[in-house]
C-alpha cells in the first residue's frame, strides 16, 4: 500500500473503528440519510438508487441490528423502492413520516399526529367569512384573506378565533394570510430520537451528507453527551462536491463519498 492510499483509507478506518464500537453495544440501530449518503447524488433525484455494495450490506445488517433506518427528506414509499432492501423502516418527509417494514403506506409520526390534531382544532375555530380560503397543507395550514372586503378588520377577527394555538404550532403573518406552522417537527433530529427511544437503542451509528442532517447528527452527540447512548456520527462528501462546513465540523469522521459509505457497511456487515 502506498503512503497516498493510506493516508485516503484512513477515514474509513477510523469510521470503522467507531462504528463498530457503536453497534457492539446492543440494541444498536444504523440510521442512514439516502441522497448523496446511501446513493451518489445524480441530476435526476428521480433516477437515484444505492450505491454498488450497499444493497447487500443493508440486507445483513438489517438481519443483524435492532433497527436500520432510512431518514430522508423523500416521500417514504420513493425511499424504499429506491433502497430495494427489505426490512427497513423508513422515516421521510423530514421524520414526519414513519413507513413501517411490512406497512404498504405510511403513517404520520407521533409527534406529527398531535400537531395535526391541534391544527385541525384550531382551523375548525375559524368563522365562515366571505372572501377567505383555508388551505390545508396536511402538516400546516395558510388562511388566506386577500380577497375579504376589509382585510385587516378580517385579519384581526381570524387572529381571534384562533386564539392560543395548541403545542407544536406557531402562527406567521404571510402576504394576506396567516399561516399555522408546525414548530420543532419535520426534523431528522426529532426522528432520530423517536426512534432511537422506540427500540431502546444503546448503539447509534448516524449517517448523512447535507445541512438537513445536522439535527440528526446534534441530537445523537446530545444523548452520547448525557451518556444514553454510544454513537458514532459520520459525515459523507459528495466526491467532488463540497462538504457544508457545517456537516465537517458535526461528524466524528468524514468519508470521501457514498462509495466509502457502500465499503464500510460492507465491513461492519463483515463482507466485501
Ligand atoms: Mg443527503
Amino acid at each position: 500500500m502506498t503512503e497516498s492510499s493510506r493516508r485516503a483509507d484512513a477515514p474509513l478506518a477510523r469510521a470503522l473503528a467507531l462504528a463498530s464500537a457503536a453497534l457492539d453495544d446492543a440494541p444498536a440501530g444504523l440510521l442512514a440519510d439516502f441522497d448523496g449518503t446511501l446513493s451518489p447524488i445524480v441530476a435526476d433525484p428521480a433516477l437515484a438508487r444505492l450505491t454498488d455494495g450497499a444493497s447487500g450490506a443493508l440486507t445483513a445488517l438489517v438481519s443483524r441490528l435492532a433497527v436500520v433506518a432510512i431518514v430522508t427528506g423523500r416521500a417514504p414509499l420513493d425511499a424504499r423502492r429506491m433502497t430495494g432492501v427489505p426490512g427497513m423502516l423508513v422515516a421521510g418527509n423530514h421524520g414526519t413520516e414513519l413507513l413501517e417494514p411490512d406497512a404498504d403506506a405510511p403513517i404520520l409520526s407521533p409527534a406529527a399526529s398531535s400537531v395535526r390534531a391541534a391544527l385541525d382544532e384550531a382551523l375548525a375555530r375559524l368563522p365562515q367569512v366571505a372572501g377567505v380560503t383555508v388551505e390545508h397543507k396536511g402538516l400546516s395550514a395558510a388562511v388566506h384573506y386577500r380577497n375579504a372586503v376589509d382585510q385587516d378588520a378580517t385579519r384581526d377577527r381570524l387572529m381571534g378565533a384562533l386564539g392560543r394555538l395548541g403545542d407544536g404550532l406557531e402562527l406567521r403573518h404571510g402576504r394576506l394570510s396567516l399561516e399555522l406552522r408546525p414548530v420543532g417537527l419535520g426534523d431528522k433530529g426529532v426522528a432520530a430520537r423517536t426512534i432511537i427511544k422506540r427500540f431502546g437503542l444503546r448503539g447509534v451509528v448516524v449517517m448523512g451528507d447535507d445541512v438537513t442532517d445536522l439535527d440528526m447528527f446534534a441530537a445523537v452527540a446530545e444523548m452520547r453527551a448525557a451518556g444514553q447512548i454510544r454513537g458514532a456520527i459520520i459525515g459523507v462528501g459528495g466526491g467532488d462536491a463540497e462538504v457544508p462546513p457545517e456537516v465537517a465540523g458535526a461528524a466524528d469522521v468524514l468519508l470521501a463519498s457514498p462509495a466509502d459509505v457502500a465499503r464500510l457497511l460492507e465491513a461492519l456487515a463483515g463482507i466485501g
